[in-house]
């Protein structure tokens, strides 16, 4: 037995969280797309921290109803005013450019302009990010603030763009377990400059897998990090045997913000990723709620689509679409926070550690309570938890009939399960419990 939260527990997560940040940061410039150099260049970063295999599938290439698109790059991107001076430049900020634009290089009036101008009156010092990935189009994105200083006259507009036969870029991090039985996590890798939406994800999930490498796990891991959408289309249809292996999974994303978890369940809604996600959130002493399934929001929408119906549910902090700063210039590396993410890396890791020792056991001494005073097992390590570290042993050993998991001994008795597999950690070395065949941990899940 083991546990893959002890360590964390014990370290202090202030230096874990601005090396996270870090990461988020080198990560921040880059131009990503759903296809590209972006992309690849973001993989090659994560795979300075873990060991990724890069896997590129040809433009063309049919994906269930879905067709690979063309491959995507910028070099360079402006207006220019009449005086010939640059008044929006892709090199400040690359959410200027509507994402997937087509090449451009025109003159013409500030009306005709103004068409392909893309803006937030509400926040009007925020720059959106817009996309146009199946539908060939080209436009700048600028604050309201900026728009409103363009006066007449004829514009230069240039997007120095190629939109090419290529490729579709992703990455996959395969950790093998003792079961081939698979954990699967997800995270999209497709949004440019923004930090919460995107470069939080793939930090939590980067530092998740270097904490799992090399370690003696039950399952086996693969992290996939994707451009949203066509990317997991991508990896379903090319993987639709392995997809039987997947016994649970996460998409993580949004997770590095000051708010609390929210926990969107996977369409089964019982799953055992829900089951311990609601418990890890339950007891995490921050904030959070659980979010029944719907068919919107992130990749989840392909894991949980009728045919595959995986139990793969979606870990956020704040949730998509509700706060302001969503696919705006303002989530920025000051909106995700050092602690959130370390905190958030704490969360996943504790649900992992669940998904790890959740088993069924069996009371060795099942005749009347076992005499546990004579064993040292009625006095308490602790000190000031001790009822509950005591009430944690009677749960474990009442409800241990081979049919019980520890996690529904943790639902039952409303314990954090860190305690009840403590306390079944114990009763095992006192040779009062013992492990019931993991064959029977599926017949109740
Ligand atoms: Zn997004």
């Amino acid at each position: 037995m083991m546990s893959l939260l002890g360590e964390l527990n014990r370290t202090d997560l202030a230096p874990l969280g601005r090396e996270m940040h870090r990461f988020a940061a080198e990560l921040f410039p880059i131009c990503r797309s759903i296809t590209g150099k972006g992309i690849r260049e973001t993989l090659g970063r994560i795979q300075s921290k873990i060991p990724l295999q890069t896997l590129e599938v040809p433009s063309g290439t049919q994906v269930f109803d879905w067709t690979v698109p063309k491959e995507w790059n910028i070099h360079d991107a402006y207006i220019a005013d009449p005086s010939g001076k640059r008044v929006v430049d892709f090199q400040k900020s690359n959410l200027h450019v509507l994402n997937y634009s087509v090449p451009v290089n025109e003159r013409m009036p500030l009306s005709n302009l103004k068409g392909h101008l893309h803006t937030i009156p509400e926040h009007p010092d925020w720059i959106p990010y817009r996309t146009s990935y199946y539908k060939e189009d080209w436009g700048f994105c600028l604050s309201h603030h900026q728009m409103t200083r363009l006066e007449d006259g004829e514009y230069t507009v240039c997007i120095d763009s190629t939109l090419r036969e290529g490729h579709l870029t992703y990455g996959e991090c395969y950790l093998a377990g003792r079961s081939s039985e698979e954990i699967l996590i997800s995270s999209h890798a497709c949004h440019p400059s923004l930090a919460n939406d995107n470069l939080s994800g793939l930090a939590v999930a980067t530092f998740l897998a270097r904490h799992l490498a090399g370690r003696d796990l039950r399952y086996s891991y693969r992290f996939l990090f994707l451009p949203g959408t066509i990317g997991a289309i991508t990896w379903l249809s090319r993987n639709r045997e392995a997809v039987g292996r997947i016994r649970n999974g996460l998409v993580l994303t949004c997770i590095g913000d000051a708010g609390g978890f929210h926990y969107k369940k996977s369409r089964r809604g019982n799953g055992e990723i829900d089951r311990a996600a609601a418990h890890v959130l339950r007891h995490c002493g921050e904030p959070a709620e659980v979010l029944e399934f719907s068919p919107y929001g992130y990749d989840e929408r392909q894991y949980c689509s009728p045919g595959f119906n995986l139990p793969v549910g979606c870990l956020m902090r704040s949730v998509w679409g509700t706060f302001p700063e969503y696919h705006t210039s303002a989530d920025n590396l000051d909106f995700i926070r050092p602690l959130s993410l370390a905190n958030s890396l704490r969360v996943c890791t504790a649900i992992l550690d669940v998904l790890e020792n959740n088993r069924c056991y069996r009371n060795e001494r099942p005749y009347c309570e076992p005499q546990l005073g004579r064993r040292g097992l009625y006095e308490t390590t602790g000190g000031e938890v001790g009822g509950e570290e005591i009430m944690a042993r009677l749960w474990v050993l009442n409800l241990s009939d081979g049919q019980h998991t520890l996690l529904d001994i943790a639902e039952q008795s409303g314990i954090v399960f860190s305690r009840i597999w403590a306390a079944a950690d114990l009763l095992c070395r006192k040779g009062l419990l013992s492990v019931a065949s993991d064959e029977q941990v599926k017949s109740t899940v």
